[in-house]
């Protein structure tokens, strides 16, 4: 049991003033937990269930899927587990929702909107975690992909409440889903924001081509504005606003996505130990002060510079 690993205690992430930011981790397979368990995770933020099935020609059965979450949720009993329903298409194909050939994948039937084009599978998914929650301690939540539209949020959490999902929430990674924020977190319980696509999406720069890697940056002020619009809306309404791409993951902009409205980080268990630490250095106040700085600059090069200044102690 997690709480009796003496081993593997869990770090709590914390601001230097003593806030608390807990400190999350991105899964792939159920193996991965050992790692996160290790590494001191407070609880999942980003369990990536596409990964299961990448291989699998058919769509996988209640039973294998419950089996496998079963898995991730038992190892962080009474911890939040946020499993994200299959994202299929564009950099993630499966061939059980498989669309005709399309121009533009990223644009096109892929997250969201391929499992409402296959609803049996969405149903067979949600099924499935709402029988490992029953089976476990763990407190589930469960939150769809590529979601661009207040319809989008209130099919998929209205699904979810009826097939027995008790927190349902929407990745912010379009970047409508951020402009209404305000709107989308009205029906959705949470919200966690995707920061590769979210980058992807604002900077019309796909996160495949290394020809406009440096355009695909989420310190650039315009991804960092579309996620201050979201922590704002989180802030009125009292809803949690996490963060699960790979922006959390990066120490100083950590700090900075915090200042933004961040309520939890999510990252690839690895990267726990420097963002925990980048954390205890900065209190509340400075990291509101830092995501200033970020957001008043020109381009990401500036922004990074710019948090880094505003986060120096003065003499
Ligand atoms: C993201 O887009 O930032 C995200 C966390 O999801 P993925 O990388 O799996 O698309
Ligand atoms: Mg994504």
């Amino acid at each position: 049991e997690r709480a009796a690993r003496a081993d593997a205690p869990i770090r709590p992430g914390a601001l230097a003033d003593g806030a608390a930011l807990p400190l999350l981790a991105n899964l792939g397979s159920a193996d991965a937990v050992d790692d996160a368990v290790r590494l001191g995770a407070e609880g999942v933020g980003l369990f990536r269930t596409e990964f299961l099935f990448l291989d699998a020609e058919e769509a996988p059965s209640i039973e294998a899927q419950q089996e496998q979450y079963t898995r991730v949720l038992a190892a962080f009993p009474g911890r939040k587990v946020v499993v994200r329903v299959l994202d299929a298409g564009a950099d993630k194909p499966l061939a059980f929702l498989a669309t005709d050939d399309e121009p533009n994948p990223a644009l096109g039937l892929r997250g969201i909107r391929s499992l409402r084009a296959g609803e049996h599978v969405l149903r067979d998914q949600l099924t499935a975690l709402a029988r490992a929650d029953a089976a476990t301690d763990a407190q589930l939540e469960v939150m769809a992909p590529m979601v661009a539209t207040v319809e989008e949020t209130r099919y998929f959490t209205g699904l979810a409440r009826e097939l027995g999902i008790r927190v349902a929430g929407i990745m912010v990674e379009t970047p409508s889903a951020a402009l209404i924020a305000d709107r989308v977190l009205a029906v959705a319980d949470f919200a966690s924001i995707g920061t590769n696509d979210l980058a992807q999406y604002t900077m019309a720069a796909d996160r495949l081509l290394g020809s406009v890697a440096a355009l695909q940056d989420p310190w650039h002020p315009a991804v960092l504005r579309l996620i201050g619009e979201v922590g704002a809306a989180g802030r009125n309404l009292g809803k949690p606003v996490g963060i699960c791409g790979e922006a959390a993951a990066d120490p100083l902009l950590a700090v900075v996505l915090v200042g933004l409205g961040a309520t939890s980080l999510s990252m690839s268990p690895h990267a726990l130990a420097d963002v925990r630490a980048a954390l205890a250095r900065y209190g509340t106040v400075d990291a509101v002060r830092m995501a200033g700085a970020a957001l008043a600059a020109e381009g990401a090069v500036e922004a990074r510079a710019a948090a880094e200044a505003a986060g120096a102690p003065s003499v």
